[in-house]
Parts: C-alpha cells; structure tokens; sequence
C-alpha cells in the first residue's frame, strides 16, 4: 500500500507572507500587472490596488517568480515535513 498524502496538508499554516500574496495589509486585493518599465520589461509582478491612489504608503507588492520561488520553498517544506513526521494519511474509500 502506498503512502497517500492529500495535497491540502497543513495548508492552514501557509497563512504567512510567503509565496502569493492574497492580499495587502489595506484589505485590498493585489492585482496581477507586467511591468512595462526600461529596467524591467514584461516582468509580471503582484500590485496592492490601493497602492496608485496612495502612493507614500508601503502597500503590497511582489514580483511573481519571487511569489513562485516562495511557493516553491513552501511546498518542499511541507513535503519534508510530511514524511519526516510519520504516519500517513491514507484516503478514505
Ligand atoms: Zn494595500
């Protein structure tokens, strides 16, 4: 028999500022935007969209493959954690 694990294991503790960010600290929803700057080209990136009215404040904003990485790092975490913790969760029939 193999050892089954459901992929929403643990996913109450993603609840940190890593990976994609679901939303800024404002109550805003962050949108989804490519940078059309010299220094950035067609970088797409995750935006607060409080942050164009109120641009002095530090509203959120993340590059995507940064998010990406971060997820990335998340899930090997939660993949070792799994195992290393013993016992498997099997599905029920
Ligand atoms: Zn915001």
């Amino acid at each position: 028999m193999s050892c089954t694990t459901g992929s929403s294991v643990n996913r109450e503790e993603r609840h940190k500022s890593i990976g994609v960010p679901m939303r800024c600290w404002c109550g805003r929803k962050e949108d989804f935007l490519v940078s059309k700057t010299n220094e950035n080209p067609y970088r797409r990136f995750y935006r607060c969209q409080g942050a164009l009215q109120r641009q002095t404040e530090l509203h959120l904003f993340k590059w995507v493959e940064v998010a990406m990485a971060e997820e990335f790092e998340a899930q090997k975490v939660e993949i070792g954690k799994a195992f290393s913790e013993g016992p498997c969760l099997s599905i029920r029939e």
